[in-house]
Order: C-alpha cells, then sequence, then structure tokens
C-alpha cells in the first residue's frame, strides 16, 4: 500500500503537540497527531498532564481543572477543526530527504512538514508504588502541586538545583521540607546550597534514599534508607517530591536533530525551526527552563505557524 501523504505530521500530544493540532487543523492542513501509546508512562498520549490530578495554573480555569480532563478538551478542540489522530508510537524516522518519513512498525507515512513534541519525563526512583502514588501526594513539580501541601511536613528527593529549587518554593506553602539526599554534599551550585541551609523551614536527611513510599490512595509516609549503614527509618510526610532530573524524549531524533548535552533540542533563537528545514519543536522536547503546559501550548502554536508558513512558501 502506497504511504498516505500528509501535509504536517505532529509527533507527540501533550499540550505543545495539541495546541500545534489546534492551529494547524484551523489553518486546514488535517494534520496527522501520533500521539503515543496508552500503556507508556514516558510517552502516553497527552504527555505529563494525564499524570497529574488538579491543574489551577493554566489560564481559564478559575476553579482549576483534572489534568487529564483539561487535554481531552485539548484534544477534542483539535478533532473539531479536522486533525487525525493515530494512538500509536513513532518507532522509526528519516529527514534526510523530502517529503519526510515517518514509521509506526512497519506503516510509513510521508509529511511535507513536521513538528515534533514528544515531550520530556521527570526521572523517578523506580519504585513500584509510584504509578500508583503519582498526583496523590507524589509530584515531580512543586510549581505546579506545592499549593496543595499548605502547612504540611514534605520531603524532596534529590540533590542539584533541581531539588533545592523545588525545596526553597515549597516552604512558601510547607511548614517543614525536609531534602534528602543520596551522599553528603550536594550537586547543586553553592548559592542554591547556600539558599536551602539559610531556610529555616529546610532541613536536609544526608545519605539517605527513598525506598518505600507508604499509603495506599496518598502518600502516607515514607521509608527511607541509610546509604552508609544500610538502616531503615520512616519519615511521617503528606507529600513527596522527586526532584532527580529530566530526561527529554528525542531518542528517536539522535543523530538528525540537533541537541544539546542533554538531549534537548536546538531551535533557532525565536521560533521553533530546528536544524532541519520542514522539522519544528516545541514544548518540554526543547525546552528544559520553563517547563509548564502554558508555556508548551505558546510553543506549541508557534511551530504551527512556523509549519504553515513555511509550506506556504514552499510553493
Ligand atoms: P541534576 O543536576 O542531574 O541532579 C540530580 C540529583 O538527583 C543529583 O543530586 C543526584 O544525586 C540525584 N539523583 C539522581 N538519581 C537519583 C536516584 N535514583 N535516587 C536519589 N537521588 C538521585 O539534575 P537537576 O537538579 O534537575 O538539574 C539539571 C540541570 O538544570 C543542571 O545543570 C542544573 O544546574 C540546572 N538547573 C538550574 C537551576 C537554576 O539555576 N535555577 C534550577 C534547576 C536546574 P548525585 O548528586 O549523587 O548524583
Amino acid at each position: 500500500m502506497e504511504p498516505t501523504r500528509e501535509r504536517v505530521i505532529i509527533i507527540g500530544s501533550g499540550p505543545a503537540g495539541l495546541t500545534a493540532a489546534i492551529y494547524t487543523a484551523r489553518a486546514s492542513l488535517e494534520p496527522l497527531v501520533i500521539e503515543g501509546e496508552p500503556s507508556s508512562t514516558s510517552d502516553q498520549p497527552g504527555g505529563q498532564l494525564m499524570l497529574t490530578t488538579e491543574v489551577e495554573n493554566f489560564p481559564g480555569f478559575p476553579d482549576g481543572i483534572m489534568g487529564p480532563e483539561l487535554m481531552m478538551n485539548f484534544r477534542s478542540q483539535a478533532e473539531r477543526f479536522g486533525a487525525k489522530f493515530l494512538t500509536e508510537k513513532v518507532t522509526n524516522i528519516d529527514f534526510s530527504s523530502r517529503p519526510f518519513k515517518v514509521w509506526v512498525r512497519d506503516t510509513e507515512y510521508h509529511a511535507d512538514s513536521i513538528i515534533v513534541s514528544t515531550g520530556a519525563r521527570s526521572l523517578m526512583l523506580g519504585l513500584e508504588e509510584e504509578q500508583r502514588l503519582i498526583g496523590h501526594g507524589l509530584s515531580t513539580c512543586a510549581t505546579c502541586d506545592g499549593f496543595f501541601f499548605r502547612d504540611q511536613h514534605i520531603a524532596v528527593v534529590g540533590g542539584g538545583d533541581s531539588a533545592i529549587e523545588e525545596a526553597s518554593f515549597l516552604t512558601k506553602f510547607a511548614s517543614k521540607v525536609t531534602l534528602i539526599h543520596r551522599r553528603d554534599e550536594f550537586r547543586a551550585s553553592k548559592i542554591m546550597q547556600d539558599r536551602a541551609f539559610a531556610n529555616p523551614k529546610i532541613d536536609v536527611l544526608w545519605n539517605h534514599t527513598v525506598t518505600k513510599i507508604n499509603g495506599d490512595d496518598k502518600v502516607d509516609g515514607i521509608e527511607v534508607t541509610n546509604t552508609v549503614d544500610g538502616s531503615i527509618s520512616t519519615m511521617p510526610v503528606t507529600g513527596l517530591f522527586v526532584a532527580i532530573g529530566h530526561r527529554p524524549n528525542t531518542d528517536l531524533f539522535a543523530g538528525v536533530l540537533d541537541m544539546d548535552d542533554a538531549g534537548y533540542l536546538q531551535t533557532q533563537p525565536d521560533s521553533s525551526y530546528t536544524n532541519i528545514e520542514g522539522v519544528f519543536a516545541c514544548g518540554d522536547v526543547q525546552d528544559h527552563t520553563y517547563r509548564q503546559a502554558i508555556t508548551a501550548a505558546g510553543s506549541g502554536c508557534m511551530a504551527a505557524i512556523d509549519s504553515e508558513r513555511w509550506l506556504e512558501g514552499q510553493h
């Protein structure tokens, strides 16, 4: 069977990809969104918001909205204007000639332009209970969820700038924040460390890892293990923030699209252009600074406009 030829293929369906879908659909480009696989935790359709509960900082929802509901709204809005969806994962790409080629297992798709919005994932501790408790006291985003922990004792895992930044931010709400680090010194910059040490609401538990999160439907204490002597103890926290780094979902594009040392796609300043003409990138896959649904959505809009104008210029 001849591969279908699309004007735009959008890879990934978080706020960036779906906003790009809304805009390109409204420009009559009938985008094909390859939205990811439901079974996957790192690139599930809808992106990281599918792993959260209430979203209170997305403008336009004064009473807040559940993350999955927000993403379903994005999706229906794109569908209404003619976006097509494939609930699969892209398995291979070839951007070396036009039309660009994208494979989902053995099926080949062709496209005049591509928008990459595959997002990033938070690194997790690898505990079995993380899947169950994410969004229920377990979080990877202080900006998103800190507000829910007013006057509570919470813990943050990690020893880099992110962990200290999250811990400092969380002291606006929490009564106490314990930073848990697996070694006896932080990796974070000196200025960030000094800020944490000077904050009376932050204490540090050195040489410990979190080995179990208690609670059936919400976090109810954690088990920590001493990395020096192996002793185990419990901490009665009601919230746990994992801040041990992020990884962009860019394996598919290695050696093809320009990336920084951490694997984030590089886009040209003030645009969504990648190093390959006709291939655009938006959202967390190219942003390690802001990582918000609203900024991802904004960059998805940019990618849609960039691709639409670029396509127009091709004829
Ligand atoms: P990071 O620098 O890679 O730090 C990750 C931390 O998590 C490390 O302390 C590491 O411990 C710990 N860790 C990793 N895996 C773990 C595990 N399985 N269990 C327990 N602990 C684990 O990541 P990041 O803090 O997200 O920062 C990423 C980059 O963004 C850095 O370049 C950072 O400077 C930058 N950043 C800057 C700012 C700012 O300037 N405002 C804010 C955030 C991030 P070890 O130290 O033992 O390896």
